[in-house]
């Protein structure tokens, strides 16, 4: 990565996190009555300790971005931003650009989509297999 590239990357960064911490102040004041506390899972482990109180008021999309655009900036610091964390190439400016803080590349994001979704439809048919076992091969054992 270029040295200049990585000083916007970081300043779009901070931008971000600058504006998901304008959007938080506002959803505190809009969800005190209707707190959601689903969803958990392991950004709300893993970020616990650090986002404790805010953590409360966090939707579960803002949270996962305030975590992405802090590890994006441990990253820049680390020499390792900009680098796919599955297949290890480089990733296109053009879509650090549109994602400052994404840590797979293009095709690796779309594989993983693949496989999350699938992952849900399996999740699916599990609920409607459940009256069907026995009818296929497969589900023995
Ligand atoms: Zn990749």
């Amino acid at each position: 990565m270029r040295k200049a590239f990585l000083k916007t990357a970081r300043e779009s960064l901070l931008t971000m996190r600058k504006q998901v911490g304008a959007d938080i102040e506002n959803e505190t004041k809009s969800s005190r009555e209707g707190q959601k506390d689903e969803g958990m899972d392991a950004y709300d482990l893993a970020s616990e300790e650090r986002d404790r109180d805010i953590s409360l008021i966090l939707s579960d999309r803002d949270r996962a971005k305030l975590q992405a655009i802090d590890e994006a900036l441990e990253r820049i610091n680390a020499g390792s931003y900009g680098i796919c964390e599955a297949c290890e190439l480089d990733i296109a400016e053009e879509r650090l650009k549109a994602l400052p803080f994404t840590r797979l590349c293009i095709s690796c994001q779309a594989e993983q989509e693949r496989e999350a979704k699938q992952q849900r439809r399996i999740d699916d048919d599990r609920g409607y297999r459940r009256f069907a076992v026995g009818e296929t091969d497969e589900e023995a054992g």
